[in-house]
């Protein structure tokens, strides 16, 4: 058994120490993207997801073992009743370095000052194109012109930093690589392009034609700006670069292309409580039942995330030319 009390660290067979948690407060969304649902989706009943109690309980423990770094996630966490409080209280953890999020921008325009008052540093906003057409057919529900507002009331609301995430389809939104690059630009915040992740079946498109590498994103950009390498490191699995002559960075997550696995400091909590040790694999605790069969007891929930560190995958397996072996969809697994 290891002793947290006088190592309170998170380390795995490999050798890394997990310090970044992302926490899944809702699978539910008010958009329905096509990478990241089914268009009839059906979502957890109450009794089966944590309550903000819980995932306060559990955002505490992992401080306590180690985690400087919480992004909260969804699932559209702006959409889950008492967001806002649950993150003020995060925010007020001792040990906790920062507090970050992932949203799909549509509540901003009301809830960007309170949030970056709650003590949230930064926020990625997701947006995969500027033509209200295609993003109306990407989102399903969305209003591009809604996340605009909501963009902006960020960018005017003081974040240390904001950042554009953007899923990139080849014959969806492929050729609007450079125009995004100019809107971050622009507005002075940074964007990192995805490439598509196999995660639940998706019936809108074929994940393997829609498949569109960096690479080809990095010749595309290099037309328009100077692309320097960032000597930045975020331990996340973005690629920097900084676009020359301006404040914006351009960063690639490329799951496919690059394997960042052997940097991994993160694990993911689902709303269901399921604690993740891997995006692309199934390994995974039910830390709610532990929570919930020990109401007065942390040091068990910390003894069995310490030993779940064990069964921490060394790398994923995505193969976006077969049908997913992981049958969990993005919003529930917490991008
Ligand atoms: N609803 C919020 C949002 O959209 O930003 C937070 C949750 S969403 C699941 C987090 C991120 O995952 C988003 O940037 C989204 O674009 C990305 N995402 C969803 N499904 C994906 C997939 N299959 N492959 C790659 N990224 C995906
Ligand atoms: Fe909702 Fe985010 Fe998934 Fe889009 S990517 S459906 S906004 S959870």
């Amino acid at each position: 058994m290891t002793d947290f009390s006088e190592a309170p660290q998170l380390i795995d067979r490999f050798g890394r120490t997990v310090n970044y948690l992302r926490i899944s407060i809702t699978d539910r969304c008010d958009f329905r993207c096509v990478y990241c649902m089914a268009e009839q989706m059906t979502f957890l009943p109450r009794a089966q997801i944590l309550s903000l109690e819980e995932i306060y309980v559990l955002a505490r423990t992992f401080a306590e073992l180690g985690v400087k770094k919480i992004r909260i996630t969804g699932g559209e966490p702006l959409v889950r009743k008492g967001a806002l409080a649950l993150l003020q209280n995060i925010g007020r953890i001792d040990g906790l370095d920062e507090l970050v999020m992932t949203t799909n921008g549509s509540q901003l325009e009301t809830m960007a000052t309170a949030l970056q008052e709650a003590g949230v540093k930064r926020l990625n906003i997701s947006l995969d194109t500027l033509d209200a057409d295609k993003f109306k057919a990407i989102t399903r529900t969305g209003e591009l012109s809604q996340v605009i507002r909501g963009i902006q009331a960020a960018t005017l609301a003081g974040f240390k930093r904001i950042k554009i995430n953007a899923v990139i389809l080849k014959d969806r939104n492929h050729l609007e690589v450079t125009d995004l690059v100019k809107f971050a630009v622009d507005n002075g915040i940074d964007i990192s392009f995805i490439e598509e992740m196999p995660l639940g079946i998706v019936n809108q498109h074929n994940r393997s034609d829609a498949y569109y590498a960096s690479e080809l994103i990095k010749t595309d950009l290099a037309r328009h700006f100077i692309l320097a390498p960032s000597l930045e490191k975020t331990g996340g699995p973005s690629n920097y670069f900084n676009v020359v002559g301006t404040q914006t960075r351009v960063g690639f997550i490329s799951p496919h292309s690059e394997n960042f696995c052997s940097t991994c400091n993160r694990v993911r909590l689902t709303v269901e409580g399921r604690l993740l040790l891997c995006l692309g694999n199934e390994h995974s605790i039910d830390l709610k039942q532990v929570l919930r069969d020990n109401p007065d007891n942390t040091d068990v929930l910390k003894q069995v995330i310490i030993d779940a560190m064990l069964i921490k995958p060394e790398k994923h397996e995505f193969n976006i030319h077969e049908q997913p072996v992981i049958l969990r969809y993005m919003n529930m697994t917490g991008g």
